[in-house]
């Protein structure tokens, strides 16, 4: 299952319980959902947590059924409609909102009001319009509506509730969209998924230890690289002074010291230095004499 999939089924484990609440969730849900006008209602979604749900919150909400949608069809979707005009008109009705005026859509904030409502609006937005990318791939968290009128009211709505969401289209679809992991936890804990945000928190520590990881592990090639570059340098040194018939000429410390060099070719230098009794930066100045003599 996605992990847009597993926020959904976290959120359906929310009671459908007080009828204010109820009401708030559809309207989040009819708000961002394909088809909310007078002449019909069509909610499309593949999630059957959610597909269970729909028909128990207009129930409660507006002691409405719908005319289809109980059963999947053969692509996985269910379809929910309602094209009666007497149950459009009670669901009209609830929202402040006349089916029959001319009245365009809007975000009718006396609905959501309660601050209980306002979880209950956003979870319903997020079940039916909203998807969030699995944190271990990318940190994305959407919600569409076709309405802009209302993608503009929900933009006001969610910065009141301290929330600062980016907006954007797509294909005719006004999008929100957060970035950032902390508000994309911050937005799942408010809706009523704690679990999944905890997700996001873990995916994100896993990928700071990754990355400190891979930092270092390169860090250490790049020191490995630089001693075995030395060492070949020294090695170069010691053979072109032995060609040269130098190498007899030199002080037995740097004798010493350029033999255990040709006997550990590629030991770091603090390796050589205890071999030797020495610290390291009396090996470091005697191979260095060694390659100034060569050169
Ligand atoms: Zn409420």
């Amino acid at each position: 299952m996605s992990f847009s999939a597993n926020v959904k089924t976290e959120l359906c484990k929310a009671n459908v319980s007080r009828r204010c609440c109820a009401v708030a969730e559809c309207y989040g849900v009819l708000l961002t959902c394909n088809r909310f006008a007078p002449s019909g209602i069509r909610i499309v979604t593949e999630h059957a947590d959610f597909a269970e749900r729909l028909p128990r919150l207009f129930r409660r909400a507006f002691d409405v059924s719908f005319d289809s949608g109980a059963e999947p069809t053969t692509s996985g979707k269910y379809i929910f409609e309602i094209s009666d005009p007497q149950k459009i008109a009670i669901i009209y009705d609830a929202f402040g909102l006349d089916a029959y005026g001319n009245v365009m859509l809007h975000l009718n904030r006396s609905v959501v009001e309660n601050e209980c409502c306002q979880v209950a609006f956003l979870r319903g937005a997020f079940l039916c319009g909203g998807s969030v990318t699995d944190p271990e791939k990318r940190y994305h968290l959407e919600l569409t509506t076709t309405h802009t009128k209302i993608a503009a009211e929900l933009y006001s709505f969610l910065l009141d509730m301290d929330f600062s969401p980016k907006e954007t289209s797509r294909a005719g679809e006004s999008v929100l969209y957060f970035k950032h992991s902390d508000q994309i936890e911050d937005f799942l804990t408010t809706i009523g998924a704690p679990v999944c945000a905890m997700g996001v928190m873990e995916a994100k520590v896993e990928k700071t230890l990754r990355n400190n990881m891979n930092r270092r592990c390169n860090c250490d090639d790049a020191n490995t690289t630089k001693t075995v570059n030395a060492a070949y340098e020294q090695r170069l040194a010691i053979r072109k002074l032995k060609e040269n018939g130098v190498f007899e000429t030199l002080s037995p410390k740097l004798q010493e010291i350029a033999i255990l060099r040709e006997e550990e070719p590629e030991a770091p230098l603090s390796e050589l230095a205890k071999r030797l009794g020495l610290t390291k930066s009396a090996a470091q100045h005697r191979l260095k004499k060694i390659l100034e003599v060569a050169q």
